[in-house]
């Protein structure tokens, strides 16, 4: 069910995409980082490989539940010379975690698992359980000094909230390197666009949480950016009635429950619109929106449990859809 929602959100990305090209666009699919992927490419085919290639080995590096991988064994180890990659990622989602308070933090791993999210087992913990995991949780529990990191014991990683955003920059540093002259890249939920595309602007639809309609909206956007939306419609289950959602208070090990259903974050670098788009959304509204002013490295659009759109004031000029609210810096 997840894989089929993923392509048909991957083939509707590629649609929008379509629509308005003039010379035609060389295209690649596949499947990894659990979701399907699109990638496009103006002027040079041969990167197609490349990039696919960079995916496939990020996936494995970087999965808490490939056997094969180095984040598996570190997770079961606690103990792992690490690949220049692995510590990459690592050093700047603990920065990110820092930045924004623990609402991104890569230490929710045993929550996550209590849940069921990762083997699609899902269940409701108990108290007691909770209260166990949200001890190894929390960035003072990992050391990392050079290529070695060290996990006090019980604690593991899940990069599940940044990693397709990591593979997204990685991806732009080879587009950066080829002779593309301009690209839009689906990872899932995380959309990257390279330079300028032939015939207008790159049409990013975002989803509507609803799922009343496909999208609530369209940013019009040019030249080099990431896309990303967390919510709460892309992976949950129901028991007893209740809905139970992938995005996790750190804090608390509990689905975040704060009026939001997707926020949006448009920015230069794809890690930090992963790291920031789940990290708000974990915040909510009211406190993102400080952030936001805080800030000024990104755009949201903000989806509430209500209805209401909100968008942040750089990005109104590029936003077409349903009527919102402005966030002003
Ligand atoms: P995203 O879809 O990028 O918002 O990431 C959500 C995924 O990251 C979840 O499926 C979990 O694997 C993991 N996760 C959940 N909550 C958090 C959190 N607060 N910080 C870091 N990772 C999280
Ligand atoms: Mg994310």
């Amino acid at each position: 069910m997840r894989k089929i929602t993923a392509l048909l959100l991957a083939l509707c990305v590629l649609c929008l995409c379509a629509c308005t090209s003039s010379p035609a666009p060389k295209t690649l699919e596949l499947f990894a980082m659990d979701t399907y992927m699109t990638l496009q490419v103006y002027g040079d085919e041969a990167v197609l490989s490349a990039l696919s290639q960079k995916i496939n080995v990020l996936d494995r590096l970087l999965s808490a539940t490939n056997e094969a991988g180095q984040l598996y064994a570190l997770n079961q180890t606690g103990r792992v010379s690490c690949d220049r990659e692995l510590t990459a990622l690592l050093t700047d989602s603990l920065a990110l975690s820092a930045r924004t308070d623990g609402a991104l933090d890569v230490t929710v791993y045993p929550a996550v698992m209590l849940w069921g999210f990762p083997t699609d087992d899902y269940r409701v913990p108990t108290d007691a359980e909770l209260s166990e995991a949200l001890s190894h949780i929390g960035a003072d529990h990992v050391q990392l000094s050079g290529d070695a990191v060290n996990l006090d014991q019980g604690t593991m990683l899940d990069f599940g909230a940044v990693a397709k955003g990591y593979a997204a920059r990685a991806c732009l540093e080879l587009l950066e390197a080829s002779d593309a002259s301009a690209a839009i890249l689906s990872l899932g939920g995380n959309i990257q666009t390279y330079g300028s595309k032939p015939g207008g602007d790159w049409l990013i639809g975002i989803t509507d949480p609803t799922g009343e309609t496909d999208y609530f909206a369209t940013l019009s956007l040019s030249g080099t950016h990431a896309i990303v939306t967390s919510g709460s419609y892309q992976r949950y289950f129901e028991q007893d009635g209740k809905r139970y959602h992938h995005i996790l208070v750190p804090k608390t090990g509990e689905p975040a429950e704060t009026g939001l259903l997707s926020v949006t974050v448009v920015c230069d670098d794809a890690l930090t619109a992963d790291g920031l788009s789940t990290a708000l959304f974990v915040m909510g509204l009211e406190k993102a929106s400080d952030f936001y002013r805080d800030s000024d490295d990104f755009e949201a659009v903000f989806y509430s449990e209500n209805g209401t759109v909100y968008v942040t004031e750089g990005l109104t000029n590029a936003y077409r859809g349903t009527d919102y609210e402005v966030i002003a810096r």
